[in-house]
C-alpha cells in the first residue's frame, strides 16, 4: 500500500487529524508536546463515487474501497537531526513513508506553542531544515567514501557520485532534494538514497473552526509558500474533523458541514491531494461477488495493475480485458460493453487508465 507520514512541531493538531482521518481514537490529543511517541498507523478508505455505480449495475454483493495509509509521526524538535528530542527514531520513520503531509498550526488560541508564537512558514522551516540537515549530512558522507571507490576504478560508485553531486549542490543551497535535476536515467540511484527531502510534501493548514471554509493570514501564507515551491496546500480545521468523524449519521454529518459552510470533508481534499501527490490512479475489478477499487501509481502496466492484486496474477499474466470506466456505465455493465464492442483486450505493455475495469487472465 501506499502511505503518507503525518509531521510537524509538537501541538500543531497532527494527533487530532490522524484520529480524524483514522476515525480512531488511537493516538490521543493532549495539550502538551510529545504526546504521541510510537507512530501510529491508519488506513483510510478512499471514497470513489465510480465504484458505487459499479457495483450498482453489477449487483456486486459487496464493495471494497482502496486504502491510503496514514502514520502519525511525532517527536520531531529543533536539533532533531542532531538526535534531539526523538530525532533519530523520528527520521527513520519519515525515511519510510511514500509522502509527507506537513501539518503546520495556523490557530491562535490557548494551545501552547513550542516557539511562543503562531508563525507556520517559521515552523515549516524549522521542520524542513532537519530534514535538510539529515540529507546534507548522509550524502556528505556517501560522497567520502564513494570518491574514493571510484578513484579506484568502481563504475559503480562513479555513477553513484555524479548524482551525489548533483544533490549536495542543491541542499548546499537550502533547497529539498526534490529540486535537483536529475535525468531519468538516475533516477534509480537518486532514488536508493532514500532521502529525506526527496519525498512529496503536502502542507496542511490547520486553522480554527471559524476559518474552515475561508482560510485566515496565516493559512495565506502557507498557500504562498507551498506556490512557490511548486508545492501543494490544504486548508482545514482538525477540530471540525475530528467532530465531524464522530458524527456516525452521513446527514448529519453533511448538515453539521454545510453550517460552517463546507462542502466535503478535509479528509476527502486530503485524501484526494494525496493521491495527486503521489502520482496514483484507481482501477476497478468487478463481479457479483464483489466490486472493488485498487491503486497503482501513473505509468504502471497492466501486469503491474494484476501484481497488486496478486504477484501470482503478475508472473502469469496473459492479457487483461479492459473497459473504460464511461464505457462501462453508457454499456450498463460488461455484457453491455462486450455487445457494443467496448471490451478491449490488452497485453503485456499496455499502461492502465485511471477508471479502467480490469478482468485478468492469467496462467497459474
Ligand atoms: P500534535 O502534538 O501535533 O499531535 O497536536 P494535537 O493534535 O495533540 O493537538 C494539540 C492541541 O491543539 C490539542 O489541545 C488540540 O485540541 C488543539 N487543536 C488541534 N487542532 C486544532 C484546531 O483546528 N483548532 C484549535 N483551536 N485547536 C486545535
Amino acid at each position: 500500500g501506499f502511505n503518507c507520514g503525518i509531521v510537524g512541531l509538537p501541538n500543531v493538531g497532527k494527533s487530532t487529524l490522524f484520529n480524524a482521518l483514522t476515525e480512531t481514537a488511537a493516538a490521543e490529543a493532549a495539550n502538551y508536546p510529545f504526546c504521541t511517541i510510537e507512530p501510529n498507523v491508519g488506513r483510510v478508505a478512499v471514497p470513489d463515487p465510480r465504484l458505487d455505480k459499479i457495483a450498482a449495475i453489477a449487483s456486486s454483493q459487496k464493495i471494497i474501497p482502496t486504502q491510503l495509509e496514514f502514520v502519525d509521526i511525532a517527536g520531531l524538535v529543533r536539533g532533531a537531526s542532531k538526535g534531539e528530542g526523538m530525532g533519530n527514531e523520528f527520521l527513520g520513520n519519515i525515511r519510510s513513508v511514500d509522502a509527507i503531509v506537513h501539518v503546520l498550526r495556523c490557530f491562535d488560541g490557548e494551545v501552547t506553542h513550542v516557539d511562543g508564537s503562531v508563525d507556520p512558514v517559521r515552523d515549516a522551516e524549522t521542520v524542513e531544515t532537519e530534514l535538510l540537515i539529515a540529507d546534507l549530512e548522509s550524502v556528505e558522507k556517501q560522497i567520502t567514501s564513494n570518491a574514493k571507490r571510484a578513484k579506484g576504478g568502481d563504475k559503480e560508485a562513479k555513477a553513484k557520485l555524479e548524482v551525489l553531486n548533483i544533490v549536495v549542490e542543491v541542499l548546499q543551497e537550502g533547497k529539498p532534494a526534490r529540486t535537483a535535476d536529475i535525468s531519468s536515467d538516475q533516477r534509480a540511484i537518486y532514488n536508493q538514497l532514500q532521502l529525506l527531502t526527496a519525498k512529496p510534501v503536502l502542507y496542511v493548514a490547520n486553522v480554527e473552526e471559524e476559518n474552515a471554509a475561508t482560510g485566515n493570514d496565516y493559512s495565506k501564507q502557507v498557500e504562498e509558500m507551498a506556490a512557490a515551491s511548486g508545492g501543494v496546500s490544504v486548508i482545514i480545521s482538525a477540530a471540525i474533523e475530528a467532530e465531524v468523524a464522530s458524527l456516525s449519521d452521513p446527514e448529519e454529518k453533511s448538515e453539521f458541514l454545510a453550517d460552517l459552510g463546507l462542502e466535503e470533508t478535509g479528509l476527502k481534499r486530503i485524501i484526494a491531494a494525496g493521491y495527486g501527490l503521489l502520482g496514483l490512479l484507481t482501477f476497478f475489478t468487478v463481479g457479483p461477488k464483489e466490486a472493488r477499487a485498487w491503486t497503482v501509481v501513473e505509468g504502471s502496466t497492466a501486469p503491474n495493475a494484476a501484481g497488486a492484486i496478486h504477484t501470482d496474477f503478475e508472473r502469469g499474466f496473459i492479457r487483461a480485458e479492459t473497459i473504460a470506466y464511461d464505457d462501462y456505465i453508457e454499456c450498463n455493465g460488461e455484457q453491455g460493453a462486450k455487445d457494443a464492442g467496448k471490451m478491449r483486450a490488452e497485453g503485456k505493455e499496455y499502461i492502465a487508465k485511471d477508471g479502467d475495469i480490469f478482468h485478468f487472465r492469467f496462467n497459474v
